[in-house]
């Protein structure tokens, strides 16, 4: 082929042709500079909250600082006025309120704060053998056999019977004893090798480790149970029976740290959704004078369904909406169809090392930035949030024009399996909405994997999408 012609097809290709590009080509010294600065505090963050509880108070305790007030109806509110609404110690709403009128609607960032992991049995002591243990429950959509053999920390509340709240957070400190589940040693396993993956480790078999040293006593038994049970009533003032109405969940002490020699990923417990619901708090600390109300919500039990009142299947978004629309006497309905929402969630990133189940053209590459997903569900887009082209446009012309490094993808290859997020239950209140969120690796295992210049990217879109 001739050289001029060669030139003329390049041209064409790049006038014509999508040019995915990696975020690093895009960004200037400066940028990268702020986006490891971001991702430092990201990972402070995610070693200090490791659960809805902690995040939530993490999170009030940072808007109470900044000048949140807490959201009362009927109160008086002027633009630039900053609110939140604490529900339950366990999901979160805060709002800055814009210059135009409420009636022109609110922008939206919702993320969910839980994350797969083990809770504890309602009766989790026993003893077996002259071990102590704690009986558990799995929580969310995990592979059981990754959460044996890591070192556990143990956080939640505890209700006594006179109401007093003990706050328990164990194995999170250097001098810290963790926790532990035991597999079989690979000389004995022929057996359980034979089982298939989702039973390799049962979940009757996700039993923690908690002790081992009986109570010095000549005779009686139940020792190992009696001196655990002494040990937690002198630090906590508990008896066995507090348990009934307690919120124990285990999680992978791991800290989060920089992953590769060029430290450009991050491994940690938990990024979904932490990944989304750090960068969407931090987008609303950082909104101070936005056109249209921006609210972040930041909501529990996205894990199991988003059924019950921390989730947002519950009406507890729709009530907010409506009680900020009557302090400016306009119509919640009015405000929620007016309004619009970027649905944070994560998505699977492509790894190369099972590419079979994405489609590579329609798919989420790490650094590649935070992905647009316009519908999810699975088989025939069953159970699907698909935004419409006209608010896909909307979404494109705003993280451009704010220079937001952003790529499409959906959950997998179709009839593959698929998922849901919470951005159905967003549109369902007549919200426009649209799934966005940071690729992840090894999604709900103990140590996910995620890049951060889309832990960035994400950050800016929520940013600009507030402010737009
Ligand atoms: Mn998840
Ligand atoms: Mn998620």
């Amino acid at each position: 082929m001739p050289k001029k012609e060669k030139n003329e097809v390049q041209e064409l290709k790049e006038k014509l042709f999508s040019q995915p590009k990696h975020a690093v080509q895009r960004m200037s010294d400066a940028e990268r500079k702020d986006c490891d600065k971001f991702c430092e505090a990201y990972k402070d963050f995610m070693n200090t909250a490791k659960t809805e509880r902690e995040i939530n108070a993490f999170v009030i305790d940072a808007l109470s600082q900044q000048g949140y007030q807490e959201f009362a109806p009927g109160m008086k509110l002027n633009a630039g006025d900053k609110i939140y609404l604490n529900n339950r110690g366990k999901s979160v709403i805060m709002a800055t309120i814009g210059k135009a009128d409420i009636r022109e609607g609110v922008r939206l960032c919702a993320a969910h704060i839980d994350s797969p992991r083990l809770d504890m049995k309602q009766h989790p002591l026993y003893e077996n053998q002259e071990i102590g243990y704690f009986k558990t429950h799995y929580y969310g959509g995990i592979k059981k056999y990754q959460w044996t053999t890591v070192p556990l920390s143990l956080h939640g509340v505890i209700i006594k019977k006179n109401g007093e709240k003990v706050n328990i957070r164990i194995g999170e400190e250097e001098s810290d004893p963790v926790f532990y589940i035991t597999d079989l040693l690979p000389h004995l396993a022929d057996e359980q090798m034979r089982r298939t993956a989702p039973q390799i480790i049962k979940g009757e078999e996700l039993n923690i480790v908690i002790g081992s040293m009986p109570l010095k006593a000549d005779k009686g038994n139940e020792l190992v149970k009696l001196a655990l049970m002494k040990l937690l009533n002198e630090k906590y003032g508990i008896t066995e029976d507090d348990f009934l109405s307690a919120e124990l969940e285990a999680v992978p002490a791991y800290k989060a740290k920089d992953v590769g020699f060029d430290r450009s990923l991050i491994g940690a417990y938990g990024h979904d959704d932490k990944v989304c619901s750090y960068p969407a708090f931090r987008a609303s600390l950082d909104v101070t004078a936005p056109e249209h109300t921006s609210v972040v919500i930041l909501t529990d039990k996205e894990e199991t369904g988003s059924d019950g009142n921390t989730g947002l299947k519950s009406s507890y978004l729709r009530y907010f909406l409506e009680d900020l629309a009557e302090c400016f006497g306009a119509n919640g309905r009015a405000v929620m169809r007016a309004s619009k929402c970027l649905s944070a969630d994560v998505n699977a990133g492509f790894d190369p090392t099972f590419p079979e189940v994405l489609e590579k053209n329609n798919c989420a590459y790490l650094n590649h930035g935070v992905c647009v997903t316009k519908f999810t569900g699975a088989r025939g887009k069953s159970g699907t949030s698909d935004a419409s082209a006209e608010f896909v446009g909307e979404v494109r012309k705003i993280l451009d024009d704010g220079d937001v490094i952003w790529q499409t993808g959906e959950l997998g290859r179709v009839d593959l399996g698929g998922g849901g997020t919470v951005a159905a239950y967003i549109a369902n209140l007549d919200i426009d909405t649209i799934d966005i969120g940071v690729p992840v690796l090894s999604m709900h295992a103990p140590y996910e994997l995620v890049a951060k210049t889309d832990v960035w990217a994400a950050y800016r879109a929520f940013k600009v999408f507030l402010e737009a």
